[in-house]
């Protein structure tokens, strides 16, 4: 394989997470699995057809050329949203394709009834109420005339779900602003149903409310980075397993991403490594070089922060992470060599490392850098 990194997917550690999100869910809330940013970096084409062997039937994505991906390689016809953007072309596409769609100001509804009309079909929409992250929806204002328009064209809707997303579950700052969120939403709910307008999902809850707001669960959660072995943050960990009794994480990383070491190098105390002089060695150091930089996906927000595994050992990115690589300080794990095998994401023997798993780097960071992940990486799916 010509590439400088390959990543690898774990079906028995998906297999294991989408246990642990069933156990905690339950049996009557249907779970979507949230694949926008090519499945979180993992790979749409790789991890749709992982995660429909684990009976997953629900998929959801921002836009419409990602939902075009999930089904093209669904293998089980399963339903897929499209929670943010469809272009006025793809519109089309999507209401003959049975693509489900959030709805969350007149125009869309409106273009989705032309078409559904002229085809003479129904559009599959998710109606989004505004209640604390203004963002999109609709607002309170506009609930009247949303009613009547869909009441009036009843025959070209069919009418799926009634849903919202949270403004940061994962942080418990954020608490009170989420529990109203909560209530708000339940009133909008109740509202349109006292219209007779009956969706058949209320869904509001992302990983983070799922695990942290029981309330948020509802007929069905839309989950993303859980999924994947990763948590939302420290917050939602802690969260979760002060009820459970053992106090192990229950998740795995179902992504490897590794490399390999290029070369290693002995450098002398007090000499500057790499460009610049962010890292001075305070003593004599062994350091390998790793052909993945910021042009492979490792962010340069990671110079001098980030950690790999060589050896089962966890190891300091040392310097600036350059475009097409980084260094690593080898020093406790001096029988590293040309050829040895470094993750930069995902499990090692007995050890893990994820992006925001140490120092105060900020947890968006790990769905930022796996979303980040060139497509061109080569993706196989193993069994462990
Ligand atoms: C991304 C997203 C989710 C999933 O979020 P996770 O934190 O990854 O579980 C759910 N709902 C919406 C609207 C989203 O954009």
């Amino acid at each position: 394989m010509f590439a400088t990194s390959e990543i690898e997917l774990d079906q028995s550690a998906l297999a294991q997470n989408l246990k642990f999100i069933r156990s905690i869910i339950g049996n009557d809330v249907r779970l979507s699995s949230v694949v926008k940013g090519n499945a979180y970096g993992h790979g749409i084409f790789e991890f749709v057809p992982m995660a429909e062997a684990q009976g997953v039937d629900h998929f959801s994505v921002f836009s419409a050329d990602e939902a075009l991906e999930v089904t093209n390689i669904s293998l089980n016809k399963s339903s897929v949203m499209i929670m943010g953007y469809v272009g006025p072309d793809e519109l089309e596409w999507a209401v003959l394709n049975d693509v489900e769609f959030f709805v969350f100001e007149m125009g869309r509804l409106k273009q989705a009834y032309e078409i559904a009309k002229k085809f003479d079909t129904r559009a599959r929409i998710h109606i989004e109420f505004e209640t604390g992250l203004h963002r999109t929806g609709f607002s309170k204002s506009e609930l009247n005339q949303l009613v009547s328009f869909i009441q009036d064209k009843k025959d070209y809707f069919e009418v799926l779900g009634d849903c919202t997303h949270y403004a940061g579950a994962e942080s418990i700052a954020n608490y009170l602003r989420i529990k109203n969120q909560i209530k708000k939403f339940n009133k909008m709910d109740r509202w349109i149903r006292n219209q007779g307008i009956t969706p058949k999902f209320k869904h509001t809850a992302c990983s983070a409310a799922a695990i942290s707001y029981p309330k948020s669960r509802m007929d069905m959660v839309r989950i993303g980075i859980l999924q994947y072995g990763f948590w939302p943050s420290k917050e939602t960990f802690i969260d979760c397993i002060k009820h459970s009794e053992s106090r192990e994480d229950p998740l795995r990383r179902v992504i490897k991403w590794k490399s390999r070491v290029m070369a290693v190098k002995e450098v002398d105390t007090g000499e500057f490594i790499g460009y610049g002089t962010t890292f001075m060695a305070t003593e004599n150091m062994k350091i390998a070089t790793v052909p993945v930089g910021y042009s492979h996906g490792y962010s340069r927000s990671l110079s001098n922060q980030g950690r790999v595994l060589i050896h089962g050992k966890r190891l300091a990115v040392v310097g600036i992470v350059n475009m097409n690589l980084l260094i690593v300080d080898v020093s406790e794990c001096p029988e590293a060599a040309p050829g040895d095998e470094v993750v930069l994401i995902g499990e090692q023997g007995d050890v893990a490392v994820s992006v925001a798993s140490f120092s105060e780097l900020s947890d968006q960071l790990n769905y930022e850098l796996l979303t980040r992940l060139p497509r061109n990486i080569p993706r196989t799916v193993v069994k462990n």
